[in-house]
C-alpha cells in the first residue's frame, strides 16, 4: 500500500515540465506517517525498508533465474545527498553476484575520445543481474552543462554549446535508454533530491567528526555555491529525459531512512510487475535430473580419494 502510493508520488510524468518546486527534500510520508509522530514514522519507514529488502531479495532470485531482463538503477544528486547510503542499504539482502555497482567520475582520457555514452554502454547489466549507475549519463547534461569548459570542444563536430547542443544531448539519451528497455533492460532512475539546508548540516557534520573528515571535499563547496545552476539543470534534464519507457523518480533526501525506504519500495515493485519465472525444465530434463539422482546415490558414484576403495 506505501509502495503504490509513493510511486505515484514521485515519478515524473513524461512530457511536462517538471519543476522542483513541487517535490519536497524534507517529505516524511506524508499524511499517514504525520499522526505517527517522528520516532515511531522512523521505526514505520525502516520496518517498511526491511519488508521491501526481503521483497528484493526474492525478486532478485527470480530475476537472475528467469535471465531475460536486467535492471539499470541510475543515482543522481547533489553531493552527500546519501547516494553512497541507498546503495548500501537499499542492495543490503541482495546477492553480490547478481549485483554490479559502477560509480561514474570526471572522464579519463581514453573516454573522452569515446561518445560520451560509450563508457556507460561498458558497464551495463547483463540479464538477471542488477546494475547500479553511482552517478551516469546525466553528468554529461548536469554537470557538464554548468561547466561547459569541460567538454572536449576541440574535439566535437558540434558548432556551438547551445539549446540545441543540450537537446540532442537529452535525445540521445532518451533514444540509449529506449534501446535498452526494448531488449529487456529495465531503466530506473532516482534523483535524491536534498535541500541546500541538509547538505550544508551534512558538509558541517563531516567537518565535525574527525572520523569523517575523509569524505570532506573543498570542492564540493565551489558545486554548492552554484546550487541555482545545478537545479536548473536537473530541472531542464528531468523534464526532458523522464519518457514512458525510462521514468525519473524524485526521491525526497533530507531524511536518509525515507530515501531508502521509498527507493527500495519503487525497486521491489518495478520487478515484481515484470512477467518473471522460474525455467521450466522439459521432460528429457527432468529425466535427466532423475538419472543424476540415482548416479549420485548408486554405487557408480566413486569415492573420494582416501576412502576405503580408492
Ligand atoms: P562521494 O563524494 O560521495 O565519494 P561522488 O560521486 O561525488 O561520491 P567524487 O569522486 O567525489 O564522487 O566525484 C566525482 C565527480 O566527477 C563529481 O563531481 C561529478 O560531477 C564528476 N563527473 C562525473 N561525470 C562527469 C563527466 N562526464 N564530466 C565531468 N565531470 C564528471
Ligand atoms: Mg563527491
Amino acid at each position: 500500500m506505501f509502495a503504490d502510493l509513493w510511486i505515484d508520488e514521485f515519478r515524473v510524468p513524461p512530457g511536462k515540465k517538471f519543476k522542483l518546486k513541487n517535490y519536497d527534500p524534507g517529505w516524511t510520508g506524508g499524511k499517514e506517517f504525520a499522526d505517527l509522530g517522528k520516532h515511531a514514522a522512523k521505526e514505520r519507514a525502516e520496518a517498511i525498508l526491511a519488508e521491501r529488502v526481503k521483497e528484493l531479495t526474492d525478486a532478485q532470485e527470480l530475476l537472475y533465474a528467469d535471465n531475460r531482463y536486467a535492471v539499470l538503477v541510475v543515482l543522481q544528486a547533489m553531493d552527500a545527498a546519501g547516494k553512497d547510503g541507498t546503495i548500501k542499504h537499499v542492495m543490503s539482502g541482495l546477492n553480490p553476484a547478481g549485483c554490479q555497482v559502477f560509480s561514474f567520475k570526471q572522464p579519463s582520457a581514453e573516454e573522452l575520445d569515446h561518445t560520451f555514452l560509450w563508457r556507460l554502454a561498458r558497464c551495463l547489466p547483463e540479464r538477471g543481474r542488477i546494475g547500479i549507475f553511482n552517478r551516469s549519463q546525466y553528468e554529461d547534461v548536469l554537470v557538464v552543462k554548468v561547466h561547459p569548459e569541460y567538454l572536449p570542444t576541440g574535439r566535437l563536430p558540434t558548432g556551438k554549446v547551445n539549446d540545441k547542443f543540450w537537446a540532442a544531448r537529452y535525445e540521445d539519451i532518451n533514444a540509449f535508454e529506449r534501446h535498452l528497455v526494448r531488449n529487456g533492460t529495465v531503466v530506473l532512475k532516482f534523483f535524491l533530491n536534498v535541500s541546500k539546508k541538509e547538505q550544508k548540516k551534512r558538509l558541517l557534520a563531516r567537518l565535525d567528526d574527525p572520523a569523517k573528515h575523509w569524505k570532506f571535499e573543498a570542492g564540493d563547496l565551489a558545486e554548492r555555491a552554484r546550487w541555482g545552476e545545478y537545479m536548473k539543470a536537473y530541472e531542464d534534464a528531468i523534464s526532458a529525459t523522464s519518457t514512458e519507457w525510462a521514468p525519473w523518480y524524485v526521491i525526497p533526501a533530507d531524511a536518509k531512512w525515507i530515501t531508502h525506504a521509498v527507493v527500495a519500495a519503487i525497486l521491489a515493485k518495478t520487478i515484481n510487475e515484470l512477467d518473471l519465472r522460474f525455467p521450466v525444465l522439459s521432460s528429457q530434463d527432468e529425466a535427466a535430473l532423475v538419472a543424476a539422482r540415482k548416479n549420485l546415490e548408486g554405487k557408480s558414484d566413486s569415492p573420494q580419494f582416501g576412502e576405503p576403495g580408492t
